[in-house]
C-alpha cells in the first residue's frame, strides 16, 4: 500500500488533520502505512452539522427507507471487499479473521436491515407496548412510542474490529433515524477510512448522515447535548474517562459503554474426558486463543475445569496449541497472525506477567518469543495454569487483550458459578454440558453477571455460532466491568437511539400521531374489497364492514361433528348454564374465527398471498345460538419483507348485533407491495 495521510470526513468533504500527525506501523513488518490526525477540524461545526443537515434528512425517512439505505451499504461493503481484505492483513489478521471483521460487518448491516424492513412499520414512529387504558369511556388512553433523537451519535471505537466494530453501531443509529460521527482506534483507522469511503461513495447516504474522525475528538465533548449519544468500545479506564466528562454528566448525555471482559468457558461437572463435550470444549478455547490473536473482547480468558480434569485439560490444550503455526497473516499456513501493534504486544506481556505474580504458572508458550517475521507483533500463544484460582484475584481480574488464556479448577457447580461470576460483569459465557440440570443451575446462577450465554454439546456443536460471536439479533453487552450497556440485539439496539415517550389522548390523536391504526380511531369505509388494492394502495385505518350472518344450533353441532371439538360449553346445555361464564350453550372461538373469514375474505388470486398468523386473540363476549356476528377489517400498518412481498397487519373485530365486541385480533397476511 502506497503510505498516505488518511482523511475525515466532515461537513460531506474529505479533509486532511493539519498539525502533528501520528504514524501508524503495519503490524505485519512495522512499516509505515499511514499518517493520521485530526488538528484543524470544527468539531462543534461536525455536531451541528449531523445535528442540522443529517439528522432531518433521515428522520424525513421512514424505517424501511432507512433499512433500504442499510441493505446497500452493506452490499457496497461485499462488492468492494477485496480492497478491505489487503488493508485487513496489515491488522496482522488473517482473511478468516478479516471475514468476521469485513463479511460480519456486511452481514450485520444486512441484518439490521432484514430486521427493520419485517419488524418496524413503514413509518417515523414506533409503538412500544400496548395501548393503557386511561378511561372509562376510552376517549383518553396512553400509548408510549419511540422517535429518533436529534442529535448527533458519536461512535468511538476499539482498534480489533475496525469495520464490524464501526458497522454494528451504525446500522442501528441509521435505522434509528440518527446521523454518526464516527472515531476509529488510530491503530487500525486505515480499514476503518477505506469502509466509510466504499459507503460515501455508494451515494447512498443522506449529506451529514456520516462523518469520520481519524485522530482526538478536540473539544468535540465540550459541545454534546442531551439529544446526543456517544456509544463507546474500548478499555474501561477510557470508557470512566470519558464518561465522566463534565458535560456528559451535565447534560445526561447517553453513553452506551462495551467494556473489556473476563469472559469465562465451563467445563460442566459430567463432562470429564472422553465426552464429546471434554473435545469441543478443548477445541473452542484453542479457537478463542488464536481467532484475531485472541484480540477479541469476547475471548474466553478464563477456562474452568473440575478439579479432577485439570490435567487433562492442561494436556489436550497443549497438544491443540502446539498445531497452531502463527506468522505472516497472508501466508495460507498461518492459523494465527500478529497482535495489532509491538505496543499491544508490549501490554499484553505486561498483563501476563501480573498473572504470574498473581500465581499462574506459563504451561505453554513463551511471552517473549517473537515467532513471526521481523520486525512486527507477532507472539506465541500463552495458556497460563492458576491451581488456587480462590485467592489469585488477578485471573478473574487482569485482562491480557491477546491470545491468553488461564484455565483454572472448581470445585463444584457452586463454586464454578461464584469463580464466573467473580469477572465482575463479562459479555459472553460458555458452559460444555450435555446435562440440563447442570445447565439450569449454573445459567440461573449466573445469568445476572454475564450478557450472553451458550450452553454447547454434542447435539449443537455443530451448528453453534461459537463462543466469541456476538450477533445482530442477539444483545451484546454485559453489566459490570463489562460497561452496563447493551448493543445489537435486533430492534432493541434501535432504540438506543431513540427517546421513549408516553403520550396520553384520545385513540384519533394517538393513531395520527403514530401513523398506525389504534382501536377506538376514526375508521374510513371504503368502496370495493381491500383484498383486491395492493399494499401502496392500501391506506392505515382502511376498513371493510362486512354483511352479518347468524350463528344457529345446527352450526354449532355441524362444526363439532366435523372438527371433533365437543368440549362441554357447545354440546351440553346443562353444563354450560352451571358453569360460571356462560348462560348456556355457546360457539365455538374458533367456529366464530371460520365464520369471520366466510365473511371477510376475498375469494380470487389477487395481491394478498397469504394468511401467515393470527396475534393477540381475545374473545370478549361469548356468542349464543340465535345471535349474528359481523366484521370489521381494518388496515394496522405495513412492512415490507423484501422487494417483492410485505406483511400487512389487519385489525379484525367481530361484533354481535348489539355491538358488543365479541373477539378481536390481528392478522397478517402476505402482500404484494
Ligand atoms: P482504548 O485504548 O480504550 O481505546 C478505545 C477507543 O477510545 C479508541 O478509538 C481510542 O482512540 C479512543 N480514545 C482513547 N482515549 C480517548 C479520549 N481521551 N477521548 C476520546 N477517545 C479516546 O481501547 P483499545 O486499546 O482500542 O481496545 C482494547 C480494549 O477494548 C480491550 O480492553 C477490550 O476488552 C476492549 N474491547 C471491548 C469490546 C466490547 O464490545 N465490549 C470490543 C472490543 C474491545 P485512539 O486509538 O485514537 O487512542
Amino acid at each position: 500500500m502506497k503510505t498516505a495521510q488518511l482523511l475525515n470526513y466532515s461537513h460531506d468533504t474529505w479533509i486532511p488533520g493539519s498539525g502533528q500527525l501520528a504514524e501508524i506501523a503495519s503490524a505485519i513488518d512495522g512499516s509505515l502505512v499511514a499518517t493520521t490526525g485530526s488538528g484543524g477540524l470544527d468539531f462543534k461545526g461536525m455536531l451541528d452539522h449531523a445535528r442540522t443537515v443529517g439528522g432531518p434528512a433521515l428522520r424525513k425517512l421512514t424505517f424501511h427507507e432507512r433499512a433500504r439505505i442499510i441493505k446497500g451499504l452493506g452490499l457496497a461493503i461485499l462488492d468492494r471487499k477485496e480492497e478491505l481484505y489487503e488493508l485487513n492483513y496489515l491488522t496482522g489478521a488473517t482473511r478468516k479473521d478479516g471475514w468476521i471483521d469485513i463479511e460480519g460487518g456486511a452481514g450485520t448491516l444486512l441484518s439490521f436491515s432484514s430486521k427493520g424492513r419485517r419488524e418496524l412499520p413503514d413509518a417515523h414512529v414506533l409503538l412500544d407496548g400496548a395501548l393503557e387504558p386511561l378511561s372509562k369511556n376510552g376517549t383518553f388512553q396512553g400509548q408510549h412510542i419511540y422517535t429518533s433523537m436529534h442529535g448527533a451519535a458519536v461512535h468511538i471505537n476499539a482498534f480489533n474490529f475496525p469495520v464490524w466494530g464501526m458497522l454494528e453501531k451504525l446500522a442501528p443509529t441509521l435505522l434509528a433515524g440518527m446521523p454518526a460521527i464516527v472515531k476509529p482506534a488510530s491503530s487500525t483507522a486505515y480499514l476503518c477510512e477505506a469502509a466509510v469511503r466504499v459507503m460515501i461513495d455508494s451515494g447512498l447516504l443522506p449529506e451529514g448522515a456520516v462523518q469520520l474522525i481519524v485522530g482526538g475528538v478536540g473539544d468535540l465533548f465540550d459541545h454534546l447535548g442531551g439529544q446526543d449519544v456517544v456509544s463507546f468500545t474500548g478499555s474501561a479506564a477510557t470508557a470512566l474517562k470519558l464518561k465522566s466528562h463534565p458535560v456528559v454528566q451535565r447534560e445526561s448525555v447517553r453513553f452506551v459503554a462495551e467494556q473489556d471482559s473476563l469472559n469465562a468457558s465451563i467445563l460442566g461437572p459430567e463432562a470429564g474426558p472422553g465426552t464429546p463435550e471434554f473435545d469441543l470444549f478443548v477445541k473452542e478455547v484453542v479457537n478463542e486463543m488464536t481467532v484475531k490473536a485472541g484480540q477479541k473482547c469476547t475471548a474466553i480468558r478464563r477456562a474452568m475445569a473440575p478439579a479432577k480434569h485439570l490435567d487433562a485439560l492442561e494436556a489436550a490444550i497443549r497438544e491443540r496449541l502446539g498445531k497452531t503455526t502463527v506468522g505472516d497473516p497472508r501466508d495460507q499456513e498461518s492459523r494465527m497472525g500478529s497482535l495489532v501493534s509491538c505496543a499491544q504486544r508490549d501490554d499484553v506481556r505486561a498483563q501476563v506477567q501480573k498473572l504470574i505474580a498473581a500465581g499462574a504458572r506459563i504451561v505453554a508458550g513463551d511471552p517473549a518469543a517473537s515467532p513471526g517475521p521481523d520486525g512486527g507483533a507477532f507472539m506465541d500463544p500463552i495458556l497460563l495454569r492458576a491451581d488456587d484460582p480462590w485467592t489469585a484475584s488477578a485471573v478473574h481480574d487482569v485482562e491480557a487483550f491477546g491470545p491468553v488464556s488461564t484455565i483454572m479448577p472448581y470445585r463444584d457447580s457452586a463454586d464454578a458459578i461464584a469463580l464466573a461470576n467473580r469477572g465482575m460483569g463479562s459479555l459472553a459465557l460458555s458452559l460444555f454440558t450435555h446435562s440440563p440440570d447442570a445447565a439450569r443451575e449454573f445459567i440461573q446462577g449466573a445469568a445476572s453477571f454475564h450478557g450472553r450465554m451458550l450452553v454447547i454439546n454434542r447435539d449443537n456443536a455443530a451448528e453453534s455460532t461459537g463462543h466469541g460471536s456476538p450477533l445482530p439479533v442477539l444483545v451484546h453487552g454485559g453489566p459490570g466491568r463489562a460497561g452496563g450497556s447493551e448493543e445489537m440485539g435486533g430492534i432493541r439496539g434501535v432504540k438506543h437511539y431513540m427517546q421513549r415517550t408516553a403520550i396520553q389522548s384520545t385513540p384519533a390523536m394517538l393513531a395520527a400521531i403514530s401513523e398506525q391504526y389504534i382501536p377506538g380511531a376514526p375508521k374510513h369505509f371504503v368502496e370495493g374489497h381491500p383484498f383486491t388494492k395492493r399494499m401502496g394502495e392500501l391506506r392505515i385505518g382502511d376498513t371493510l364492514k362486512t354483511t352479518s350472518r347468524t350463528v344457529t344450533i345446527a352450526d354449532i353441532e355441524h362444526f363439532a361433528e366435523f372438527t371433533g371439538d365437543k368440549f362441554y360449553a357447545h354440546m351440553d346445555e346443562e353444563a354450560a348454564k352451571a358453569s360460571p361464564i356462560f348462560e348456556g350453550r355457546v360457539a365455538h372461538g374458533y367456529l366464530i374465527l371460520s365464520f369471520a373469514a366466510g365473511l371477510f375474505v376475498w375469494p380470487d388470486p389477487g395481491p394478498v398471498l397469504a394468511n401467515t398468523g393470527l396475534e393477540n386473540l381475545r374473545f370478549l363476549t361469548p356468542l349464543y345460538p340465535g345471535d349474528s356476528m359481523r366484521v370489521e377489517l381494518t388496515v394496522r400498518s405495513k412492512s415490507l419483507k423484501s422487494e417483492d412481498s410485505g406483511v400487512v397487519r389487519w385489525a379484525v373485530e367481530v361484533f354481535n348485533q348489539k355491538d358488543e365486541l365479541v373477539a378481536t385480533y390481528d392478522l397478517l397476511t402476505e402482500n404484494l407491495p
